[in-house]
């Protein structure tokens, strides 16, 4: 099996640059990460690299649903809404510890996008366009039976609501569980390792310049196919092209934010009006709740899309007016901000661009895939490696199985797993007790590792047996764990990788991140066997991490 682990990076290195490869993808957020996976299960040889940590871009910082695509019914896109919806089953049934469905709210109010005739009349046709199972139908409640749904709720105008069935989602974890499965069927993926330069062979594209992010040096990879899935950044990876095309992407961008619930004491998930005619979602997780999300036309870095003052006060505005809150800035204790990689459509307002995705390909053969969301990424796969496909064999006689991720578990989904949630969340929960974690633990590991869960515990097991006595023996055994897990299991190579898309702790508990950061960045120091100047950097990255979520 091929290494995910960063200890192993000199060695994942070798490997990809000592072979040529059938397939390189550029991007690991969910759009790549779900092409690796299509494409190795079909017996092409992968590689999967990424400029910054997988899902660094826009898959850590999404709204974190599998939509069923109700949404999508306002800009009558029925093709979307039915694709997404078969989609979201899909997903769940791969990966069932990171989708779980759960009731959302969708006040009637007067004036309101929808009343309740319009509002059961679009339910009816998302159910049966999405398919949505008996059992997760939606109920209409009236004013008193919403208002008791989410107490919080200001009581004027409010005439009704529905509750339906919305699945959540961890993006940046999923996007991982995706790669894991890839590598453990045979993608050599690698982080950090950012595509400078094409490479050529008779006016084609055979290859690519990689530049490690982490020391600065180069390396050649050569591939028949190069697929370019860098989400917002599809348009600088093609102006490396020696013919580029013209611009492909609008991008917009979406700010999300975090509150205690102590502050904003919601009970329920809600998708709600706000006073420009849009809609956003409160929703709560464990003690916070956040809320998001806006829609901008965004130009600027890419990178760091940032948090302004204006969104800040477009949210808070949008909550205060709609709940019985009065919540301030000083209130905001995370958040995220990320940007939608839109197929450009001149003339149209930011939440009026379809999200559908589209794929081209360049004079020099290079598959491009623009567009797209979180929950149609196996869709997009499938319709990418079909044309990588078609371009290998157009080239050499080989066969290819056929598409087959629709029934693949992803790594954590496991097969008694996938069959019988429940019942494996009883006996990891027992067996989580046994050594001494507490209940809400448990239940935070069931649903971020799934059956890989056992790992972790190997690793506590193993701590509990050991005499301490190191440095970091203050740590707790639990982030410990994590810790060495992430670096040897998930290819985490700092802190912030692991504070934000290993473990979410960032945007949902960064009171955690504030107390163990430092030692944290020691312990990792430590494991990866580096020079003494890199915990000056992973303090630094990691301070401006936190001071990038406020
Ligand atoms: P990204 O995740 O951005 O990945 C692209 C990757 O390419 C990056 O990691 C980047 O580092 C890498 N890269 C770029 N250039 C290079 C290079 N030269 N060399 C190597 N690597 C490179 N969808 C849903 O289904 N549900 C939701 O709830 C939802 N909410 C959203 C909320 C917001 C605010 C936003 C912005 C989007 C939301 N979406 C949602 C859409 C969804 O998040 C995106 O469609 C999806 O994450 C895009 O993934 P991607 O892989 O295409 O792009």
């Amino acid at each position: 099996m091929n290494s995910f682990s960063a200890i192993q990076r000199p060695d994942i290195i070798r490997k990809i640059t000592g072979s040529e490869f059938d397939l390189l993808v550029i991007g690991g957020g969910i759009t790549g990460a779900g092409i690796a996976l299509d494409a190795t299960a079909r017996g092409l040889k992968v590689v999967l690299a990424d400029m910054q940590d997988f899902a660094g871009g826009t898959s850590s910082r999404s709204t974190k649903l599998i939509h069923g695509g109700l949404r999508y019914l306002k800009q009558l896109e029925f093709k979307l809404v039915a694709e997404v919806g078969k989609e979201r089953e899909i997903i769940h049934k791969n990966a069932p510890h990171l989708t779980r469905p759960e009731k959302m709210l969708l006040p009637i109010v007067k004036n309101g996008s929808f009343n309740k005739f319009s509002a059961r009349l679009g339910m009816w046709v998302y159910e049966w366009l999405a398919g949505v199972k008996k059992e997760e139908w939606h109920q209409v409640l009236n004013a008193e039976e919403t208002k008791r749904a989410e107490p919080l709720l200001i009581k004027e105008n409010l005439s009704g609501g529905i509750l339906y069935y919305e699945y959540r989602t961890d993006d940046a974890r999923l996007t991982l569980e995706i790669i894991k499965e890839a590598v453990k069927r045979g993608t050599q993926a690698i982080n950090y390792m950012k595509a400078v330069e094409f490479i050529y062979k008779n006016e084609k594209i055979c290859g690519a310049k990689l530049r490690d992010e982490l020391n600065g040096k180069l390396y050649e990879v050569y591939a028949g196919c190069v697929v370019n899935a860098t989400g917002p950044w599809v348009d600088e990876l093609d102006d490396l092209e020696k013919k580029h095309d013209t611009h492909k992407l609008h991008i917009t961008k979406g700010v999300h934010l975090v509150i205690n619930k102590k502050k904003l004491p919601v009970k329920q998930a809600v998708y709600f009006d706000t006073h420009d005619r849009r809609m956003i979602f409160v929703i709560p997780k464990g003690e916070k709740a956040y809320i998001g999300t806006t829609d901008t036309f965004y130009e600027g870095s890419l990178s760091n899309p940032g948090i302004t003052p204006e969104d800040k006060s477009y949210l808070l505005k949008c909550v205060n007016n709609y709940f019985s809150c009065n919540l301030t800035s000083g209130d905001i204790e995370s958040g995220w901000a990320g940007l939608r990689p839109l197929v450009n459509k001149k003339g149209k307002g930011p939440s009026e661009i379809s999200r559908k995705d589209e794929v081209f390909i360049s004079e020099s053969g290079m598959i491009i895939i623009a567009g797209g969301k979180l929950t149609g990424y196996r869709k997009m796969a499938e319709r990418v490696v079909n044309k990588v496909v078609e371009k290998i064999t157009n080239e050499r006689p080989e066969k290819f199985l056929p598409c087959t991720t629709d029934k693949t578990i992803l790594s954590g989904g496991g097969t008694e797993t996938a069959a019988n949630f429940s019942e494996f969340e009883k006996l990891k929960m027992s067996r989580g007790l046994t050594l001494g974690l507490r209940q809400e633990e448990i239940k935070e590991l069931i649903y971020r590792y799934g059956s890989n869960i056992e790992e972790l515990y190997t690793i506590i097991e193993s701590f509990l047996k050991s005499v301490p006595g190191s440095n970091e023996k203050d740590i707790p055994v639990l982030l410990k764990a994590q810790i060495i897990y992430a670096i040897e299991k998930e290819m985490c190579q700092t802190p912030s990788d692991f504070f934000i898309r290993r473990t979410g702790m960032l945007y949902f508990d960064i009171e955690t991140v504030k107390r163990w950061g430092a030692e944290a960045s020691l312990l990792m120091q430590k494991i990866l066997n580096s020079e003494d100047k890199l915990k000056d950097r992973f303090d630094a990255e990691l301070k401006k991490s936190i001071e990038e979520v406020k």
